[in-house]
């Protein structure tokens, strides 16, 4: 294109470039697309170790990757503007849609639905009680959990200034009631060493008229389960954005009953004076996390079992070439639902110095993470995996209990 045409259409282009929403006028303006510019390293720059996850989907390893389509999403909503509170409620609506519930909002990860939430339950929509918080004079103060339930993740409800009340049976519960206990939190990795089922759970709050709130956190697989806490008649159900359906690390979904979602969204941003407001998600992360969890419910779910599975056994095939080295490939009952391979050894048989195979593998050339490192057995899943990594993953550790048998 002559220089004079370009000017001719610059002159032109940027309007009706608006006029169609299009937000890279000088992309579109020249004709030609505009070379890419060199993309940074960052990683290279400030000397950022990577590694192949084969781990998990640990918040500390920055839980997942994100595919292409919330990535798009993240870019192509980031040139405009749009009203935080309008953004929520278009996206809580689809995806209220998707997962049987009456209403939804995007938080800053579960923890943060789990504070939201219990704070909506708390407050209502009353705004003076909503700036109260963590004070609950004049506000229901307790909330019932089983004891096997009652881990570090309720620190995110004792945040609101509730005290969690334990129980153990069905009639621990309707010794417990009385008009303090705000809610009845349920953990879903610990369902299966309580007493008291997430049915029961379920049934035992609408008898005594306490709304009822279900973990879910890191178990996105099997797929139904975005549905089933909400089919079943939990209240508000929490779950992570950034594991299992590979969201925003930073997103997590409070679904549930409508008017504890009102409630719980006059306790976070944009809102402030309230205690919530730190956790703040933007534009690019709620719509993000709106497109990841469509990707994951329409994904082929069997084939990409199948993938997992063909990984894992992959690298356990490799491992089981050495003496004294057994496998095992199973798949927790709940949590992080997906093929998990664990690799143990004959300590007589295979000998590791210098803080064992984990180490060795963190350090090695591509750097590897896998879970569950001690002295005679790590922990592998391939849900984190690229394709292709599996056949590294599988040659490393062949090489490293190569190295270490005796
Ligand atoms: C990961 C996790 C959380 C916290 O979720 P984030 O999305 O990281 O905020 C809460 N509860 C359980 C059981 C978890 O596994």
């Amino acid at each position: 294109m002559k220089r004079r045409d370009a000017l001719r259409n610059l002159s032109v282009w940027p309007v009706a470039g608006l006029a169609i929403g299009t937000t890279f006028p000088f992309d579109s303006v020249m004709g030609a697309p505009a070379p890419s510019p060199a993309r940074r390293n960052l990683f290279k720059e400030l000397g950022i170790r990577t590694f192949i996850n084969a781990a998990g989907t640990y918040t500390a390893m920055s839980g997942s990757l994100m595919h292409e389509e919330v990535l798009d999403a993240i870019r192509s909503t980031s040139h405009e503007f749009a009203m935080i509170d309008e953004v929520q409620d278009k996206v809580g609506e689809k995806i209220a849609a998707l997962c049987h519930s009456e209403a939804a909002t995007v938080t800053a990860g579960c923890w943060s639905a789990l504070v939201l939430g219990t704070a909506g339950v708390l407050t209502g929509m009353d705004p003076k009680k909503v700036a109260q918080l963590p004070h609950l004079e004049g506000m229901k103060s307790e909330v019932l959990v089983q004891k096997s339930h009652n881990s570090g993740y309720v620190h995110a409800l004792t945040n609101t200034g509730v005290k969690m009340v334990e129980v153990e049976t069905p009639e621990d519960v309707e010794k417990a009631v009385n008009e303090n206990i705000a809610m009845m939190w349920f953990l879903n990795y610990a369902g299966p060493n309580g007493k008291i089922t997430d049915k029961d759970w379920v049934a035992l709050g609408k008898k005594h008229n306490i709304p009822t709130m279900i973990d879910m956190a890191a178990d996105a697989t099997p797929v139904e389960n975005m549905w089933k806490f909400n089919d079943m008649g939990f209240d508000l159900v929490c779950v992570s954005g950034g594991k299992g359906i590979r969201g925003p690390q930073s997103t997590g979904i409070l679904m549930g009953r409508k008017d504890l979602i009102a409630a719980a969204r006059l306790n976070a941003p944009p809102r402030g004076g309230n205690i919530g407001r730190g956790m703040k998600v933007n534009k690019e992360e709620i719509l993000g996390m709106y497109v990841a969890l469509e990707k994951f419910i329409n994904l082929d779910h069997i084939k990409q079992w199948k993938i997992w599975e063909d990984r894992v056994a992959l690298i356990a095939a490799a491992a089981n070439k050495i003496a004294g080295v057994t496998t095992i490939i199973s798949v927790p009952a709940v949590a992080n639902r997906t093929p998990t391979l664990n690799i143990s050894w004959d300590t007589t048989k295979v000998k590791f110095n210098n803080g064992g195979l984990q180490e060795k593998l963190r350090k090695g050339d591509p750097s590897i993470e896998v879970a569950g490192g001690n002295e005679n057995s790590i922990n592998i899943t391939s849900w984190n995996l690229q394709p292709g990594e599996e056949k590294i993953v599988a040659k490393r550790l062949k090489e490293e209990l190569g190295k270490a048998s005796v």
